[in-house]
């Protein structure tokens, strides 16, 4: 379905950014690999889906807190594969803390990551992307995109930006064959979540399955996590035919989460 397409997957090098990048390669997109961590590692998840599927696969290491970093991210993607398909919008970060002692520079670096970030590789991607009259924009809300919790002023605030981000290049594109759409999860078990399940476990002196268990209870009725694979589902299908008149939208994948 999308080969000879291009992809940016920000923040790919785990969780759910690797979850929603092996989907695109698997159904035949080159891709561009984003992210930080360990050299090795992330040579081999390059090398290991552009072997096991076939596809070409470069990574680049660009920081998303910077906005030169992120156009440079896009400018050189299109110099390399010639053109732009898809942009996913992913990269993310989290802090908790009550507003009156919400750190101010993780208030920046998480309005920077997650909303900024966004911006910027939106409005260096559209271009490309009017010109081959079919672009796909998918940024990775959450359902803190649509509903509030204690503790993520700022997170809570960039996914609210973000969600109506999307709205605003929803309209600014449509009819040009290219899409903007928002994805919403509820919890997902990553190194993201693993680090909030370790500070109830030990706020609550509890182990690490009840507190996972209690976190899902608190917000997720299905009880169960959302993977990386069915996210990677849902963005496939926003990049079929099928989604052609799907744009400016969110797209709750919560387990119930925000029907409540
Ligand atoms: P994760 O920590 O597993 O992955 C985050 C990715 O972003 C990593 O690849 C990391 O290297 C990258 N990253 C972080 N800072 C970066 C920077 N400055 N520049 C480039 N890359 C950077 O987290 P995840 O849970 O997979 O989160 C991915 C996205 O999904 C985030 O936007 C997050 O807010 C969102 N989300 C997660 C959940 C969840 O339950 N895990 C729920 C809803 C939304």
């Amino acid at each position: 379905m999308l080969k000879n397409k291009v992809a940016i997957v920000t923040g790919s090098t785990s969780g759910i950014g690797l979850g929603i990048a092996r989907e695109l390669a698997g159904l035949g997109a080159d891709l561009v690999l984003n992210g930080f961590g360990d050299a090795g590692e992330i040579e081999t998840i390059r090398s290991g889906i552009a072997r096991e599927l076939g596809v070409r696969v470069v990574y680049d290491g660009a920081d998303m807190s910077k906005a030169d970093a992120v156009r440079g991210l896009i400018a050189a993607t299109i110099d390399k594969f010639g053109r732009l398909d898809i942009l996913v919008n992913n990269a993310g970060i989290q802090f908790t803390a009550p507003v009156e002692d919400f750190p101010a520079a993780k208030w920046d670096a998480i309005l920077g990551i997650n909303l900024s970030a966004a911006f910027h590789g939106i409005a260096a991607a559209v271009p490309q992307m009017k010109t081959q009259r079919w672009g796909r924009i998918v940024n990775i809300a959450s359902a803190h995109g649509l509903v509030a919790s204690t503790h993520k002023a700022a997170y809570v605030a960039a996914k609210h930006g973000l969600v109506g981000l999307t709205k605003v290049v929803g309209l600014e594109t449509a009819g040009s064959g290219v899409t903007c759409n928002a994805v919403c999860p509820g919890w997902v078990r990553t190194p993201l979540v693993d680090k909030q399940i370790d500070d109830i476990a030990a706020q609550r002196g509890i182990g690490q399955k009840e507190a996972a268990r209690d976190l899902l209870a608190e917000k997720q009725p299905s009880l169960e996590f959302v993977s990386p694979a069915q996210l990677g589902a849902t963005v496939a299908f926003l990049c079929s035919a099928a989604a052609d008149q799907i744009t400016g939208t969110a797209i709750s994948v919560d387990g119930g989460w925000t029907a409540q």
